[in-house]
């Protein structure tokens, strides 16, 4: 078995979740199995080991656990993007589609100086709407989004495309249908 296999075989499908037909799946495993955790956050930073980063963004709620993670790793501060009305300062805000209809998301004006050089972090990408929303509220106040990183990818969905489209090196771990 390749890493790809062994790491994929830590993540838990829910069927019918949360809607009939939905294959869900469920990271909570990867993320209470110690050496799927650290290999994981090992494996998502590695392109960039050694090379200066300033900030993490990880995305509410799951890209927190993953996000915090890897900023350690990399010696970065972490900045939470949230779903509107959730941070207590400044916000700037955004709106981003989700599969049906929209929604917005929020960071702090001041969570990001200027030029400063940023990863993104989220457990899945799917259609990329949460991300690329992401991506633009970091530009919007001046970062530099060096590249966007997700555990899973479900490429059919064609998110990782649409980031690369923006000129996001994007990094994931393993694949679903
Ligand atoms: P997108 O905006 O790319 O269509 O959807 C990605 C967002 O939805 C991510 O924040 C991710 O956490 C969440 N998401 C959608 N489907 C799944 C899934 O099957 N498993 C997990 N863990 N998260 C999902």
């Amino acid at each position: 078995m390749t890493l790809s296999d062994d790491l994929k075989a830590t993540v838990r499908a829910i069927h019918d979740y949360p809607k009939p037909g939905i294959i869900f799946r469920d990271i909570t495993t990867l993320l209470g199995n110690a050496w799927a955790f650290r290999r994981a956050v090992d494996e998502l930073v590695q392109p960039w080991a050694g090379s200066k980063i300033d900030k993490v963004a990880g995305m509410e709620a799951r890209g927190f656990i993953l996000g915090g993670a890897v900023a350690h790793q990399v010696s970065a501060g972490f900045v939470p993007i949230r779903k509107k009305g959730k941070l207590p300062h400044t916000t700037v805000r955004i709106a981003y589609s989700l599969e049906y209809g929209l929604d917005e998301m929020e960071m702090h004006v001041d969570a990001v100086k200027p030029g400063e050089r940023v990863i993104l972090v989220d457990d899945l990408i799917a259609t990329g709407g949460t991300a690329e929303g992401a991506v633009k509220l970091l530009r919007q106040i001046g970062a530099e989004v060096v590249a966007a990183c997700f555990v899973i990818d479900l490429p059919e969905l064609g998110g990782a495309a649409k980031l690369r489209a923006m000129n996001v090196p994007v990094r994931t771990l393993m694949t679903f249908d």
